[in-house]
């Protein structure tokens, strides 16, 4: 028996089984590596639910409900445009709860599948790397720790919900994502501390319910990472659709006082409060390595709790490597699955690179915000020379027929070489859009490469080709 064959003993070991994590471990096993990984992760049936964050109260909870609560306020809100009118609309959220629930379980139960037809070893419960790259495994189920051997090790911890100060997560009242993802009924008035990607999206799901949300930000703008035109626009569409913003202020402390939660903020008048039936807290997340570490490990954090990693993700201890949300760069799954297959491949002796330049990012509020490469405020305080070009969608066709006219496609390109620098979009489907700009940059490719590539019509597509044409003043369907 080879050392590798013994029992216990594994070419690479996972820790953490989110994107990071479980989609390392199938390329692994793809690649003819003995591959475990473990996850402490239990599901609402009491079962072992690996998928992580972004499965179990992340991305898909999160789109489930979102597409849930927006076929809810179309019916109410844009469907009599049509011509069509609902006499009685009633929404069962218990019900709504139920099909995420099920899509979740669904997905969860579906990575358990992918470990078995991979070969993955799949341990549930929480693993500790000790030195010399032995894993401590305890089994979440109480049975006796027991000791793992790897050859590598990859760290896939995830992150969570960052607390503030005086306001403490009871569960019900005062909640993070995974509460607000499960509340029963509709809060009357919900408060959500931190107008970011979280807040926005989970916010724009209670209130297209009917909640009246009133977001809390401590910035006197929002979305400071995105294009400035586009969360200015973005802001404008929220404020329609009612969403209410609080820029400027800070949370002091909440409490609850009689199944009511009180607030107590400062801004520019000095201290007031506000009174809301439910409390989410959305300031951002924080790498989790709690009990991942023995002393020995030899594994250093940086001073932001962060799996100090090099470019490559290897770790300070040679075989123990990290990625997604436990290391540097955004709390993206996407970018925590592509760190974990590059690992992989690294492990298993292939050349593996990712371009973090063009990580697309996405916020899948209504409409949609998606973005890559460099903001127009960064190449500006890069003085980098750029041209810009826009289009919007209100001049779009297939916009306008589906009623999705709201936003824009903003594209900056390099004056000299022409080289795409960026690419903006708030709009319907900007998710979906924003994938073809990602590819024309991934090949260094030019605004003219995109204003000369036949786009379909009617598609709103249409408006990247058109912003495309606009970085050179020659758009089609709007005044240059
Ligand atoms: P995680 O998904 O956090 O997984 C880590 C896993 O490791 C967890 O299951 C955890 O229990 C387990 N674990 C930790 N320590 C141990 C241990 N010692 N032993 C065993 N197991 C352990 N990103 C997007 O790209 N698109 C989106 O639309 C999006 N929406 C989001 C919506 C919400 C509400 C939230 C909260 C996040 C969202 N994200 C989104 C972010 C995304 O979920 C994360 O970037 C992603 O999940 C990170 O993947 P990961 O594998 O690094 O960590
Ligand atoms: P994100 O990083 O996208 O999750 O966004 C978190 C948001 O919360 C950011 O816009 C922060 O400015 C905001 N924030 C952080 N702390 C506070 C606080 N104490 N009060 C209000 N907003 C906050």
């Amino acid at each position: 028996m080879t050392e590798q064959n013994m029992p216990g003993t594994f070419d690479v070991i996972i820790i953490g089984g989110g994107p990071g994590g479980y989609v390392a471990a199938i390329r692994a096993a793809q690649l003819g590596l003995k591959t475990a990984c473990i996850d402490m992760f239990t599901g609402k049936d009491g079962k072992p639910a690996p998928g992580g964050t972004c499965l179990n109260v992340g991305c898909i909870p999160s789109k489930a409900l979102l597409d849930s609560s927006k076929y809810f306020h179309h019916v109410g809100h844009e469907f009599a445009d049509h011509g069509i009118s609902v006499k009685s609309l009633t929404v069962d959220i218990p019900k709504m709860i139920a099909r995420k629930d099920g899509i979740v379980k669904k997905l969860t139960g579906g990575v358990t599948q992918l470990f078995k037809g991979n070969r993955v070893e799949f341990f549930h419960g929480r693993g500790r790397l000790l030195a010399g790259k032995q894993v401590e495994f305890t089994p979440a189920d109480g049975t006796p720790a027991i000791s793992l051997q790897a050859g590598s090790v990859i760290l896939a911890s995830g992150s969570v919900p960052i607390a503030i100060p005086n306001v403490t997560f009871d569960g019900e009242f005062i909640v993070d994502n995974a509460g607000a993802l499960d509340f029963t009924s509709v809060p009357r008035r919900l408060g959500v501390i931190g107008a970011g990607v979280i807040g926005l999206e989970l916010g724009s799901v209670w209130s297209r319910l009917g909640a009246e949300v009133v977001l809390l930000e401590a910035l006197e703008g929002f979305l400071p990472t995105a294009d400035i035109t586009i969360s200015q626009h973005a802001a404008r569409e929220f404020a329609k659709q009612g969403l209410k913003f609080h820029f400027g202020t800070l949370v002091k402390g909440a409490n609850v006082v009689k199944k009511e939660v009180l607030v107590t903020l400062e801004d520019k008048q000095g201290e007031s409060q506000l009174t809301f039936d439910k409390l989410l807290v959305a300031v951002g997340r924080k790498p989790y390595t709690d009990g991942l570490l023995s002393p020995d490990s030899g594994v250093r954090l940086t001073d932001r709790g962060q799996i100090e990693v090099d470019g490559q993700s290897r770790t300070s201890v040679p075989g123990v490597w990290a990625v997604g949300d436990c290391v540097r760069g955004p709390m993206l799954a996407h970018k925590a699955s592509e760190e974990g297959i590059a690992v992989v491949e690294q492990i298993a002796g292939k050349p593996a690179h990712i371009c973090f330049d063009t990580v697309p990012w996405v916020i899948y509020t209504e409409p949609e915000i998606a973005w890559v490469g460099k903001t127009e405020q960064e190449l500006k305080k890069a003085g980098v020379n750029y041209r810009s070009g826009s289009f919007p969608f209100a001049a779009n066709g297939r916009a306008l027929a589906s009623g999705n006219s709201a936003g824009l496609v903003k594209m900056l390109a390099d004056a000299e070489t022409d080289e795409i620098l960026g690419v903006h979009i708030v709009g319907a489907s900007a998710s979906e859009l924003i994938a073809e700009c990602v590819v024309a940059m991934e090949f260094h490719g030019s605004s003219e490469d995109l204003a000369r590539i036949v786009h379909a019509h009617p598609t709103l597509s249409e408006a990247v080709h058109e912003a495309a044409l606009h970085v050179d003043g020659r758009a089609i369907h709007r005044g240059n």
